[in-house]
This record gives structure tokens, sequence and C-alpha cells, in this order.
């Protein structure tokens, strides 16, 4: 079997809002080939440079895009196509959208490889742990307190026994802050696991400050109040906050997490698998993050894509605690209606699929409706 071609479709919402949503677009690779079987994965990333960087030509020999890269080559040798990518986009590549869009191709390869030998991927990826695992409601703060607890209370309604709150106005203004948190936790009780995410706004002592007067809800991680690039902060932060912290979806390759890890000291690690170098790459970090003793939680916001590629990741992590899922009605109908089967939580919990490859294809009418050239 040979790879034959590799295509990026770019799917749109007809409006785009200046939100922390990341649904609204989405860049889907394709990888065909001679035999017939396609490979569907998804860079978590705009659109345009991602299909950019998929069909450019080469300059040089570590300067060429990543078409011209895995076309003739066999799609089953995952890791060497991997590395052939990186060293190929090194001059452009390395770090953010370069890994992104290797990362999309890297999903698409692990998807032909389990469709080409009958097997899911979590078996490709050593054997799953796991046939299901807890997910968590991913949604935005609400204006007002009050309409951020009704969200939560119909959380719980659904059979979720964790969730997330995050950026809306979050950050803006501290009191109102604490009183977002304390609405969730007194709209929830005591047993249902609350995380907050800070949405990249406060400098360190106002994180550690933070932390100590959002410790009385019971807040179980408090996750990205830093810039991604305050390392030497996340260092200080961590050791000094009462709750864990959480960071790492905005980072790319395993040197980034180690740094993340190692110098950053953060509890809880965020790869996001359509970014930071595909399940290849990931099952690396999530390697690290356990022989450091931390927790390995992917980041999941975009397509059912990326919760399919995320939930094989999860399968084979042996300390995984979460599979991030954004909750309904938060996401956009590329998050809810692009691929089949669709995802449905039940009492809490998501189910590892046992079908080939990541389990999941598009349905075609979706992808015709948002399809933008
Ligand atoms: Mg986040």
């Amino acid at each position: 079997m040979r790879i034959t071609d590799v295509e990026v479709l770019h799917l749109r919402l007809d409006t785009i809002r200046d939100e922390a949503n990341g649904t609204q677009d989405a860049a889907i690779v394709r990888v065909h080939t001679d035999s017939g079987l396609i490979g569907l994965g998804e860079a978590d990333s705009s659109p345009h440079i991602v299909k950019a960087i998929v069909e450019a030509p080469r300059s040089h020999s570590i300067m060429a895009g990543i078409r011209e890269l895995v076309v003739g080559e066999d799609p089953l040798l995952v890791r060497r196509l991997w590395h052939k990518m990186y060293d190929g986009t090194l001059y452009f590549g390395r770090r953010g959208v370069g890994l992104h869009a290797i990362s999309g191709v890297d999903i698409a390869l692990w998807d032909l490889a389990g469709k080409a030998l009958g097997q899911p991927v979590h078996a490709l990826l050593g054997g799953a742990v796991r046939d299901r695992i807890r997910a968590y409601a991913s949604a935005l703060f609400a204006p007002t307190p009050e309409e951020t607890a009704a969200k939560a209370r119909r959380y719980v309604e659904l059979g979720f026994t964790a969730m997330k709150f995050g950026w809306g106005n979050f950050g803006q203004d501290l009191a109102r802050d604490v009183a977002q948190v304390r609405a969730i936790r007194e709209a929830v009780g005591p047993t249902i696991q609350v995380m907050v995410d800070v949405g990249i706004c406060w400098d360190v002592a106002t994180a550690v400050d933070m932390a100590h007067r959002l410790a009385e809800y019971d807040v179980f991680w408090l996750e990205e109040p830093l810039h991604p690039d305050n390392v030497a902060g996340y260092a200080t932060l961590s050791a000094r906050s009462p709750i864990r912290i959480a960071a790492g979806e905005e980072d790319a390759s395993l040197y980034a997490f180690e740094d993340l890890v190692d110098r950053g000291g953060i509890a809880i690690v965020q790869p996001d698998v359509s970014r930071a170098g595909g399940l290849t790459e990931s099952l690396r970090i999530a390697d690290l993050v356990h022989r450091r003793g931390r927790l390995c939680v992917p980041h999941n916001f975009s397509t059912g894509i990326l919760t399919a590629a995320s939930l094989h990741l999860n399968a084979v992590i042996p300390n995984a605690l979460f599979q991030e899922f954004p909750a309904p009605g938060e996401g956009s109908p590329l998050n809810s209606d692009l691929i089949s089967p669709a995802f449905s939580v039940q009492a809490g919990y998501l189910a590892i699929s046992g079908a080939p490859g990541l389990g999941v294809e598009l349905v075609p009418d979706v992808v015709d409706r948002y399809r933008v050239e």
C-alpha cells in the first residue's frame, strides 16, 4: 500500500465570533492510498496555514511540504513518516503550526493503519487498559454567576460528574470570578469535580492569590492562568498554589512538554493530540508525564475526529483521568454533527471504540454544508 495524496478540507461556519470557541472552523486531513483506503485526521489550527504546509513545494532538503514528503511512502510505517515529516519541515516547523499539520497527517496515518489491519487504533498503540473513561463537560463561563450555575445544574442532570468552566469574562474582575466559582459549587454540591480554565490573563501574584481564594470551593485544577511562554512563572505558581495547576494545550512537541513539566512543575498536562504532534508524539508525551508522576488529560475542543483520537490515546494511558468533552450546547455543528457514529456520554462516561481505525467517518452532508475553498 502506498500513499497517493494528502488532502486538507477547510470547514468553516458562516460567521466566526471573537470568542474562545475552537469549533468554528476545522482543518480535516485525508490521506489517500492506492488501496482505496482513506485515513482521517484533524489539525486544530488555522485551516489555511495547515493546507499551505501540506501543499507547499519543496524549497530544499530540510524545507518541504508534507504531501511531497509522504506521497509514495508505505502509510503503515507511521513512526518513520513522523520523523520524515519533522525533519523535512525543520526550517518552518518543529513547533506551532508545523507540528499541527504533522499532527493531522499522523492521526490520519494511525486511522489508516487500523483500517488496513482491522484493529482499533488503541490496539496499535499498545493495547487499551480501559473500555470507557469519565468525561468532563467543558464550557465557557456565562456572563453572570446565576447563568453559569444554571449551565452547571444542566450538566449534572445530563449525568456528568465533572465539569470545567473557562474564558468568557473570567479573569477581568476578581470579585466576580470568585462569585462565579462559588455559584457553580453551590449549584452542583460537594461531590462533583469542578475545574476552572482561567484563560491566560493573570500574573503570578494574582494567580497565587486567586488559587488560595478559590481553594475554598474545592477546585480540582486551575488551568492556564499564565501565558504559555511564562514557564518560570508556572514553576513559582505550581510551588505555591493549593490547587493543581494545568496547562499545555498551546504547546507542541515532546521538547516543549518536557520543559513545561520539568521546569514549569505543572500537575495536569494537557496535550492536544491534533496540535502536539499527533498520536505518535502525544504517546511519548503521555509516557513522560507518567514517568514524572503527573496526570495527562488531553485537550479536546474541536470536531469528533479529535474526540476519537483523544479517546484512543486515553485508552492506553495507565494513569488516565478524564476525557475533555465540549458540553452539550457549547460547540458548533462541526463539533456535534461532523462524524458518525456521534459520541454520547452515558452516566458520565464515554465508551472507547473497538471498531477499526479511529472508529468514526465523516458525514458527507455536513462536510458539503461547511466546506469552503
Ligand atoms: Mg483550556
